[in-house]
């Protein structure tokens, strides 16, 4: 049995690719030094493929994100060099940013409108191609390309899509073979869209043989018409695909192509099942003699390697496989199929990391523990009277900038360089400094700045029993920018205060509000590998009532305001509307339950970088006083999906890109909450930045903040009648 792989990480063990891409941002290396660089990682790639598996793609590599490169190979831009490719990641005028399906991964948005007639060919000098990508490369298929592109009229897809065939012919006329990733075959997809794919496809026929179609993250719901389609091999997920499985199992799969099948979880890292692996493969291989065992979805999901991680517990780390693990699993099932190796047994947790006292909480939970006592109008009136905020009150996400001083400090004390008491008090001298610059700049609601966090679930995660947190197990969370999972392997419970100190501290350093900054129990869940046989649902209360328990201490502390943050709310839905309702089910309850504290609290929430308005249902059953959204990246999409809903609790639509380090200028920020302010009266609005600011620098966030409270200043003269 051949094995097959695809989307091994790109990261490098060292961060190469980080750290080759920032140093040519800072300067540091010149074009040619960053190329020899990204083309050392893709052969180290390759290396690490061809230890294990038969078959893989030659070229991955790109110089940030592959829906850009994708954008560039059909001519929706033309930088003329890395310089101008890196304006369109993070420039003044930078692509929109979202996340890519349901991952945490999120790609830069191509933008049709900003192209007055997109000509597609294929450009060998194109950027998108400076890498060697040898005769079998991957790339985003074209009807997923165009999906996850914005700008196109609905009554202008088919046209384009149907152009676009004509890119793709010629590019497959350069290759051997190719892997086009269709992932959006996945989606709900419409009839004429299915019709469309059909006729599209059908256009790349006569180079259908090199076609190696890779569908992955849940099933294909349109079975029949995909396998009919004229290409060589189709990839399916069947970790997550399941009626994918069930469909070729009862109607076959056609002769003339091969079945790649996906076993091997892309998304979480527990060992794969070989028995149950095996047992599939075997049922398929009834159905088809050309047959492959693969990973389910691309490895870039994934930490490179468990084998550098030394303090996990050995329990705990017998069970795991990060990327390289899951290229040697995918030749283990294959050699336990043709019967050269024995099948491993089951590695299974079982009761490792269980807690009978959390479990037993969790069934005492009753209807009421999810529901407030008191409507958002009574809470608003008894919170006001605590607390009158003027007019478009202003403040920020949390997070303030973290100079290299800062990581150094944390590096220290977690090192044992620097003793607790001493990175208690660095911490607090620069809380002093940050409730200061807050002060003097005239924002109305402050923060503590989350100095002592690395990153909003990691730093939970080291607190909460139940977690486990790698050394090295980075992924990337977009561009260079990356972050390390956490792993969920039992019940969760809070031992101690996680964050009550630093809160309490900075609440004692002004007169003004500090909100307590705790992050979401979704939120926590999306961005960890969690544990699959204890219910999700269950999970989320768990973390949702250590949230809770460090609200009530917050509360006892004199904090009046606390921010929940869900920024994965939306990223986390299943991709199928039909699975939504059982999703969001527990998402809005474990959010109400943590926040089910005093109504005198003001509980805000904030969320980011997603299609927010086809949910906005959902959340308003979050039962928050604020909510802040992101905007500046979707152009301000968002403000109209609150059209007509009036939506009666505050809210504060982001005002300022925080992805990009330019300084948005009073009008700009003026413009977004002139926009808004039709669908929503001035008296419920905030204003703040789209997000955290963790990633900028000093400059850029005083001078933007500056803006920022101009802005207010402006609007509360502009606005001044309905302050009564
Ligand atoms: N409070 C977090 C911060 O400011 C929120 C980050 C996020 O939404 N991703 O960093
Ligand atoms: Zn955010």
């Amino acid at each position: 049995m051949q094995t097959y792989a695809y989307g091994f990480p790109r990261l490098g063990r060292a961060k190469e690719y980080k750290k080759g891409i920032e140093d040519f941002w800072k300067g540091r290396i010149q074009e040619d030094v960053l190329i020899q660089t990204l083309s050392q990682l893709q052969a180290d790639q390759q290396k690490t493929y061809r230890k294990h598996i038969d078959i893989f793609p030659e070229g991955e590599m790109t110089f940030y994100d592959a829906m850009l490169d994708t954008a560039i190979l059909c001519g929706v831009y033309s930088p003329r060099d890395l310089k101008a490719y890196y304006e369109l990641c993070r420039g003044d005028d930078a692509l929109e940013m979202t996340k890519w399906f349901n991952t945490n991964y999120h790609y830069l948005v191509p933008d049709f409108r900003r192209t007055p007639v997109p000509c597609f060919r294929v450009n060998r000098e194109n950027v998108a191609l400076r890498f060697q990508r040898g005769a079998f490369p991957k790339f985003i298929g074209p009807f997923t390309f165009l999906k996850l592109s914005k700008g196109i009229r609905r009554e202008d897809f088919s046209r384009v899509f149907l152009a676009l065939m004509e890119v793709y012919h010629d590019l497959l006329l350069h290759c051997e073979k190719a892997q086009l990733d269709e992932p959006a075959f996945v989606l709900d997809l419409e009839n004429d869209e299915i019709e469309l794919i059909k006729t599209g496809y059908r256009l790349l026929k006569d180079c259908g043989h090199k076609i190696i179609l890779m569908t992955y993250y849940d099933a294909v719901d349109f079975m029949e018409e995909l396998l009919s389609l004229p290409v060589s091999a189709i990839g399916l997920d069947f970790v997550r695909g399941g009626s994918s499985y069930q469909y070729i199992v009862q109607h076959g799969f056609p002769k003339d192509k091969t079945l790649i099948a996906g076993l091997v979880d892309g998304r979480n890292i527990w060992k794969t099942d070989a028995a149950a692996a095996v047992a599939k493969l075997r049922a398929l291989s009834q159905k088809t003699p050309n047959l492959m065992v693969s990973n389910a979805a691309p490895l870039y999901h994934l930490p490179l390697t468990v084998s550098v991680e030394d303090t996990l517990d050995e329990h705990l780390k017998t069970r795991l496989a990060f990327a390289e693990e899951k290229l040697a699993e995918i030749r283990m099932i294959a050699d336990c199929v043709e019967g050269r190796r024995a099948i491993p047994e089951k590695v299974v947790l079982e009761d490792y990391g269980r807690d009978q006292k959390v479990q037993s909480r969790i069934r005492s939970l009753r209807p009421k523990d999810f529901v407030k006592g008191v409507s958002p109008q009574e809470r608003r009136r008894r919170q006001e009277a605590l607390w009158k905020p003027p007019l478009f009150p202003a403040t920020t996400i949390g997070s303030f900038p973290q100079s290299a001083e800062v990581r150094a400090k944390r590096a220290a004390y977690k090192s044992g360089r620097l003793s607790h008491s001493d990175y208690q008090a660095y911490l607090r001298g620069e809380i002093d400094k940050l409730i200061q610059f807050q002060e003097d700049l005239g924002l109305d609601v402050l923060v503590h700045g989350e100095f002592e966090r690395t990153d909003m679930v990691e730093f939970f995660a080291q607190k909460l029993s139940g977690f486990a947190v790698t050394q090295n197990g980075w992924v990337i969370s977009y561009g260079t920018r990356v972050y390390r999972p956490p792993i969920i392997f039992g019940d969760v419970s809070r031992p101690a205060p996680m964050t009550l100190d630093e809160i309490a501290y900075a609440q004692t350093k002004t007169k003004k509000p500090v909100k307590g900054m705790l992050t979401g129990p979704t939120t926590i869940i999306a961005w960890s590998y969690c544990r699959e046989d204890i219910p999700v649902a269950e999970v989320a209360y768990q973390i949702a009532l250590a949230l809770q328990e460090e609200i009530r201490d917050y509360e006892k502390a004199g904090i009046r305001i606390v921010q929940v943050d869900e920024p994965a709310f939306r990223e986390k839905a299943p991709l199928k509307r039909r699975d939504w309702d059982a999703y969001f089910d527990w998402a809005v309850l474990a959010f109400n339950l943590a926040t089910n504290t005093r109504p005198e609290t003001q509980i805000h929430t904030h969320m980011c970088y997603s299609e927010f308005g086809e949910i906005v249902e959902y959340i308003e059953r979050m039962d928050f006083d604020v909510i802040s959204i992101e905007t500046s990246r979707s152009k301000g999409d968002i403000i109209d999906a609150f059209e007509g809903r009036q939506f009666d609790r505050q809210i504060g639509l982001g005002v300022w890109d925080i992805h990009s380090p330019a300084v948005p200028p009073v009008e700009k920020m003026l413009d977004i909450v002139h926009r808004a302010l039709r669908h929503f009266p001035a008296k419920n609005f905030w204003i703040n930045p789209d997000c955290g600011l963790k990633t900028r620098d000093w400059p850029e966030t005083e001078a933007s903040l500056r803006n920022l409270i101009k802005t207010a200043t402006i609007l509360r003269k502009e606005y001044a009648k309905d302050a009564s």
